[in-house]
């Protein structure tokens, strides 16, 4: 090889380590940007003392939830934004097209990758299930809460916090839909529910099992949830103030019949039975039901009972009685599902498609 050409290789191979270390560098210093938006509930609650169930929900600010975390600085550049303020028994629609319009603002811009909603446990399925059908991206959302308060021994905030962080920057995240992260676990937003009032182990998503498990950033993942949603949902809020009002009646052993009367006179648009068993209620309420039904108010059978499916036609002949099945969705989802469908006119048979879609 003649000198010239020894140099020119020379210079070849240095360009391809420079190159090399340039990208690898430069990918380090590429942090995801990840906004959190704050809503409130005992992941941003303080007690007097760390031994105390009593406490103040929303007490804390996010700088100081961040703060709490050590090393979540390192998996992502974090900026916050505090929507709302409120314990989740107290999240409402209004709240939730807050949210759901700012992720939309939010999730288009190249200098986000992600979101995570700090809620409260209570209501959070629905805030999920409600944000699956409405975002309109593929990049991740994910909702995290804690059951104890910031200031509790053992505070389960900083870790959740810490995970949901890290599936939030998993590009593996993306396509899923929007998710929750709590304790280690990673769920659909379709299949999870709270199942213990004050467990540390309080959701479950018994019938699909989990997306994934989550884990010090370190995040596997099992399941891709098959319902439609986010990108596919056909759902749009972004000119949206108000919801229809749907009502949950809850069925029991002789159950009166008057409150579903009551809401249809207070102007219910649709009502979900959380009946007994699989959708089914005594004879008084289903005539009840069936005189809402034939007013052109939508009624969805769901169920009481944590596990199964409420299916079309067995003990009740909805196709008679004009009814709707709530397939998979328990009843606080269900109303979420109804609400969006009522936004436009729709016959019973394509609302009850859509409970067999999303
Ligand atoms: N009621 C509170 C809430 O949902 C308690 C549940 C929690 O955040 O863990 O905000």
């Amino acid at each position: 090889m003649k000198r010239s050409q020894r140099i020119s290789v020379a210079v070849f191979l240095s360009l391809i380590v420079s190159v090399g270390c340039e990208s690898a560098s430069s990918n380090q210093s590429r942090k995801p940007n990840i906004v959190i938006l704050a809503t409130g509930g005992t992941i941003a609650g303080a007690g007097a003392t760390g031994t105390q169930s009593a406490y103040t929900s929303g007490a804390v600010t996010i700088d100081a939830m961040v703060d709490a975390v050590p090393g979540v600085k390192d998996l992502a550049n974090i900026k916050g934004e505090q929507v709302a303020n409120v314990g989740s028994q107290d999240m409402s629609f209004d709240i939730m097209l807050k949210v759901a319009k700012r992720i939309n603002e939010l999730l288009p811009k190249k200098d986000v990758d992600g979101i995570v909603v700090t809620h409260g446990t209570d209501t959070m399925e629905e805030t999920a299930y409600f944000l699956n059908l409405v975002v309109k991206s593929d990049k991740p959302v994910v909702l995290v809460g804690s059951m104890r308060p910031s200031t509790a021994v053992s505070a389960d905030g900083p870790l959740n916090l810490y995970n949901a962080i890290g599936v939030a920057v998993d590009p593996k995240s993306r396509g899923l839909g929007v998710l929750v992260v709590m304790n280690d676990w990673i769920h659909a937003a379709h299949s999870l529910t709270k199942t213990s009032t004050t467990d540390v182990q309080t959701f479950m998503s018994p019938l699909r099992g989990l997306v994934g498990i989550a884990a010090y950033g370190h995040n596997d993942y099992y399941n891709a949830p098959p319902w439609k949603h986010t990108t596919k949902s056909e759902f749009d809020v972004s000119n949206v103030t108000k919801l229809p009002r749907v009502d949950i009646v809850f069925g029991c052993a002789d159950m009166s019949p008057d409150l579903i009367d009551a809401s249809v006179n207070n102007g219910a648009k649709g009502i979900v039975i959380a009946g007994v068993g699989n959708g089914n209620m005594n004879k008084a309420s289903l005539d009840a039901a069936e005189r809402a039904a034939k007013k052109g108010v939508v009624v969805v059978r769901s169920s009481r009972v944590a596990l199964g499916t409420v299916g079309r036609n067995v003990e009740v002949k909805d196709d008679d009685m004009g009814f709707v099945a709530s397939d998979e969705l328990n009843p606080q989802k269900s109303r979420i599902l109804l609400s969006l469908a009522l936004l436009k006119p729709r016959q019973v048979s394509q609302i009850q498609d859509l409970f067999y879609s999303y």
